[in-house]
């Protein structure tokens, strides 16, 4: 299986200087099954985030610019970090693509209706209904199990508002585990509801949410155990779950409890809170990777970022490359492995000075800074 990060981040996308080499765009994974020997495996797409819409572009370029192409898209939950980009999907415009949406089954709206709202007339000018492409939409249970094509789909229940589900992949002999948004599984039960007041962490749990909460942890050890690789929901430091366990995401120490137990080989940081910084992020994988070394963990972890490639064979993730130490340009196509980065403009060049015109003063924008 062949890995693409198209997005990272949580909550909302952060385009900027400061989130430049990491990325700004949401979560959108490309999973790709196809080889040499196996040409008609599938192609696969984990959550469709804003970083879908660039993925799209890069699949116009071959069979879906025909019209040609068949996908199937894994949404773990439907909020809008993780839908935000379909809208803006070429080849969802191309008449003959064919797409499968794989979503868990609400209790009141047919999942077609929940991504058909979204390109309703208040908020997008062209209709669900004039996607051209083939969809289908499966609705899917908190453990669902499926097959799509040669690849083995396992599903089990996260802790988040509204709820979400985590995906595992299994192909020949490589596993993955896609594992976001979610709550750590002790302090807080969070089901259909936005919770007001949230429990401060340490606060004791009513024993049927304890007995809840430990049901749903080992759903999600057992859908992680023996991974070559978990990408897991990582936006918080403690001190930001702390003051938000109610928002339904983690923290790095919470993925690497679940991977020890899980006995996972690699664990990648994923949903970066949008306020982190490229060189929060640096920091924040060199410390948990230092001390993942001290504790004699044989864990390997890395922090997702947009462009990222990996090859995930039976034997392993292959060669993970850091974040680019420049930034990556904006519409530069992401194919090359290792990946060529454009690099960023020199300081020398001046943008241009804008004349203030009428009584406001213009000020031009900031330097981008390597
Ligand atoms: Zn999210
Ligand atoms: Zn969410």
């Amino acid at each position: 299986m062949k890995l693409r990060f198209w997005g990272v981040r949580g909550s909302f996308p952060v385009p900027g200087s400061h989130t430049a080499r990491y990325g700004g765009n949401t979560s959108c994974v490309e999973v790709r099954c196809a080889d040499d020997s196996h040409p008609e495996a599938p192609r696969l797409i984990l959550d469709a985030g804003t970083g879908l819409r660039r993925l799209g572009k890069e699949m116009m370029q071959g069979e879906f610019g025909e019209g040609a192409g068949t996908a199937h898209l894994l949404v773990s939950h439907t909020h809008w970090d993780h839908i935000q980009g379909l809208p803006f999907f070429a080849p969802l415009y191309q008449t003959g693509n064919r797409f499968h949406v794989y979503a868990r089954q609400r209790d009141d709206t047919h999942l077609r209706t929940v991504f058909a709202l979204q390109s309703d007339n208040p908020y997008f000018p062209v209709p669900f209904e004039a996607a051209a492409a083939d969809l289908e939409f499966t609705e899917l249970s908190d453990d669902a199990r499926f097959n799509i094509g040669p690849v083995q789909v396992r599903c089990t229940r996260l802790n988040h508002p509204w709820i979400a589900i985590a995906f595992r992949l299994d192909y020949d002999g490589a596993s993955i585990a896609y594992v976001t948004d979610t709550a750590p599984f002790r302090d807080i039960l969070i089901e259909r509801q936005f919770i007001r007041q949230p429990p401060k962490p340490g606060d004791p749990l009513h024993p049927d949410d304890a007995a809840k909460l430990k049901s749903m942890r080992d759903g999600v050890v057992r859908l992680c155990e023996g991974a070559q690789l978990v990408i897991y929901d990582t936006q918080f430091t403690p001190a930001e779950y702390a003051q938000r366990p109610h928002w339904g995401h983690s923290c790095p120490e919470d993925a690497i409890e679940i991977a020890r137990d899980a006995g996972a080989k690699a664990l990648m940081l994923f949903h970066h809170a949008p306020e982190r910084t490229d060189e929060q992020l640096d920091e924040l994988l060199a410390r948990h990777r230092a001390q993942l070394v001290s504790n004699g963990n044989p864990l390997a972890i890395y922090a997702a970022y947009e462009g990222m490639e990996l090859d995930l064979t039976r034997s392993g993730v292959g060669e993970i490359l850091p974040a680019p130490s420049v930034p990556v340009r904006s519409g530069t196509t992401i194919s090359s492995k290792p990946p060529r980065f454009v690099t960023a403009p020199e300081p020398s060049q001046e943008l241009p000075t804008l004349e203030p015109s009428g009584p406001f003063p213009v000020v031009p924008p900031p330097k981008v800074t390597p």
